[in-house]
């Protein structure tokens, strides 16, 4: 199977979207139809063996969650996804990888309502680059530099399950039947909360997806923004599979476990009920973990306010440690 013979077999339909893809794959360019007056949204994502993913991932997922991450994204950004393209370096043109890659990429895209408009092709080692578009009207994106004093804490669904599953993989954790797999589907097959994103726009005063575990990402909100956090780690919203786990792991899983993919965001007080009205809109669970401060940096309590032992306060140390 050639290059092109591989294009032409995989990656190439006919749009499915004819009001926003004049011209998708084969020519020298897609040609889009953005909504008049609106933004692009553009965000590019790249996953390489071994570094963001692992040999063992059944390519299915591994289509699902290349372009997962990349519409986590824009989910952060409260965009409106459009379109993507793929670069994909590959070892081999290999039907019984890329035929069950390409079903797990377009079954994702298809319950987003979109088009693979492009991409490039070469032999090398396995990578996977996406670039996706989307459109946000002026002044509505959800960027990291919102966040003010006095703002809640917000995140989705549940975090530190990929960063178990990890564990597992590498043998520093013992994962029984269920739990395994329970773990792997988080890591493996995350949802991107685009629905989530779009209802917190004029809600939410910033955003950013947890993709490199919530310590960090949070770091970068508070940098943006010019201010602090003290954020409640009992209220960090878990899996009852990881609750079940001895206490320093599920901080480091949830502080510093990255693969999340869920949204954490800041609101202000006033806008509780139409946080929780977006939440509950979009079929997504929230959990309130936290307050925006003045003074700069992460402080992290327990639920009864009580500062964490000093070995959890600089968490520097798992951003060095991340993988
Ligand atoms: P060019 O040489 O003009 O860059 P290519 O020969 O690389 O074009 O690609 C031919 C067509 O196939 C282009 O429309 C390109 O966008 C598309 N394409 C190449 N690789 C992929 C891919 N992995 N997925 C989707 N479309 C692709
Ligand atoms: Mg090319």
């Amino acid at each position: 199977m050639g290059e092109f013979e591989l294009i032409a077999r995989h990656f190439t339909r006919s749009p499915r979207r004819r009001d926003r893809v004049a011209l998708g794959v084969g020519d020298d360019c897609a040609l889009l139809v953005p909504a008049p007056g609106q933004q692009l949204a553009v965000s590019t994502d790249m996953l390489l063996e071994g570094r963001h993913f692992l040999s063992t991932v059944p390519p299915e997922r591994l289509g699902h969650k290349a372009l997962a991450v990349n519409l986590s994204d824009l989910a952060a950004c409260g965009a409106e996804p459009l379109a993507f393209t793929l670069a994909l370096a590959l070892p081999r043109a290999d039907a019984s990888f890329l035929a069950p890659f390409a079903q797990g990429l377009f079954e994702l895209a298809d319950a987003h309502g979109i088009d693979l408009v492009g991409g490039d092709t070469t032999a090398g080692p396995l990578a996977i680059c996406i670039t996706v578009l989307g459109q946000v009207p002026p002044g509505q994106a959800l960027l990291r530099s919102g966040a003010r004093a006095g703002d809640e804490v917000w995140v989705s669904g549940a975090l530190g399950d990929a960063r178990l599953a990890l564990e597992a993989f590498r043998g520093r954790v013992a994962l029984e039947g269920d739990g395994l797999e329970v773990a792997r589907r988080a890591m493996e097959r995350p949802e991107p909360r685009v629905g989530l994103g779009l209802a917190l726009r004029g809600v939410a005063s910033a955003a950013i997806d947890l993709s490199d575990g919530l310590a960090g990402d949070l770091g970068h909100v508070l940098a943006a923004s010019g201010v602090g956090a003290r954020l409640d780690v009992d209220a960090l919203p878990r899996s009852v599979l990881l609750a079940g786990q001895p206490r320093e792991l599920q901080l480091e899983c949830l502080l510093a476990g990255g693969d999340d993919y869920e949204l954490l965001f800041t609101a202000p007080v006033a806008r509780r009920q139409a946080v929780l009205a977006a939440g509950a809109g979009a079929g997504v669970p929230l959990a309130r973990v936290g307050t925006i401060e003045a003074e700069p940096g992460l402080r992290l309590v327990d639920r009864d306010g009580q500062a964490l032992a000093a070995r959890f306060a600089g968490f520097d140390h798992f951003a060095e440690d991340r993988r």
